[in-house]
């Protein structure tokens, strides 16, 4: 049984990508569809609203206003997504010895074991403040890569919104106007149900996970701590102490884009 779990250990430890890398990218079938999935839902809902809603509509400025708006917070979606899958999201280097020696390191990564550290079956590595391995974005969300998930979750959600409020201000006005009769009521098109269906998928995810992820940021306490119930009282800071950490200490508007790495 020894030689068997040794040999299983050694498999392991060859899968474990090699230090260093410039390029992270986990090589797992479902996250990668997944990941893949996630941006077709987002262009074909842009496609979507463009063609069904904003292009029919005679009122110019409305949709060139609307269409600006959902393409930016589309587009800034999408760019956190990018840059939370292929950041490397805090692994612990294989290479590095520990600081005692003999010190204990990762039986199945060999990488040194830190305290807040947990291995990813998935990503085959230890990660620095692990919160989750998420497939829809194809990584575990760590140390480095859980301001763009955080941002990544807020723009879904406010694009997603939006979209919402497109399609539910106009029928909800003209049911208030009392245009809905009993035999005149109006049935939306089968692209603006899949629009719907998409935005309230959106809106939902991105929603319930960004306020995860900032009640996480804010306690200093990843999913797998939370769950243990290891750490009874929040982080060593404040919450704000703990949110500059991860967005920067001089907080201004060019943080909440994907383009700072977290804590700068
Ligand atoms: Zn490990
Ligand atoms: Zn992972």
């Amino acid at each position: 049984l020894s030689v068997v779990t040794n040999h299983i250990l050694e498999h392991c430890r060859h899968k474990a990508p090699e230090q260093p890398r410039h390029v992270w990218f986990v090589c797992d079938i479902l996250g990668i569809v997944c990941a893949a999935a996630t941006w077709a839902l987002v262009l074909s809902a842009a496609g979507v609203l463009l063609c069904a809603l904003l292009l029919p509509t005679r009122d110019v400025a409305y949709g060139v206003a609307h269409g600006t708006l959902f393409h930016l917070l589309a587009f800034l979606a999408l760019a956190a997504h990018a840059r939370t899958m292929l950041t490397d999201p805090g692994s612990v280097p294989v290479d590095t010895e520990p600081s005692t020696p003999g010190g204990p390191r990762c039986p199945l990564c060999g990488a040194v074991q830190l305290a807040r550290a947990q291995h990813c079956l998935v990503c085959g590595r230890c990660i620095r403040r692990m919160h989750h391995h998420c497939p829809w974005v194809n990584n575990c969300v760590g140390e480095d890569n859980r301001k763009y998930f955080l941002l990544f979750s807020l723009y879904t959600a406010l694009a997603a919104l939006h979209v919402l409020l497109l399609l539910c201000v106009p029928a909800l006005r003209s049911y208030a106007r009392g245009e809905w009769d009993r035999h005149g009521v109006p049935s939306p098109g089968g692209s603006l149900v899949f629009l719907f269906l998409v935005a309230l998928k959106g809106f939902f995810l991105g929603s319930v996970s960004f306020a995860i992820q900032m009640h996480a940021i804010c306690t200093d306490r990843n999913a797998i701590e939370q769950r243990q119930r290891e750490r009874g009282r929040p982080g060593p800071g404040s919450a704000w102490m703990n949110w500059k950490a991860v967005f920067g200490h001089r907080l201004s508007s060019p943080h909440l884009l994907p383009l700072h790495a977290p804590g700068q």
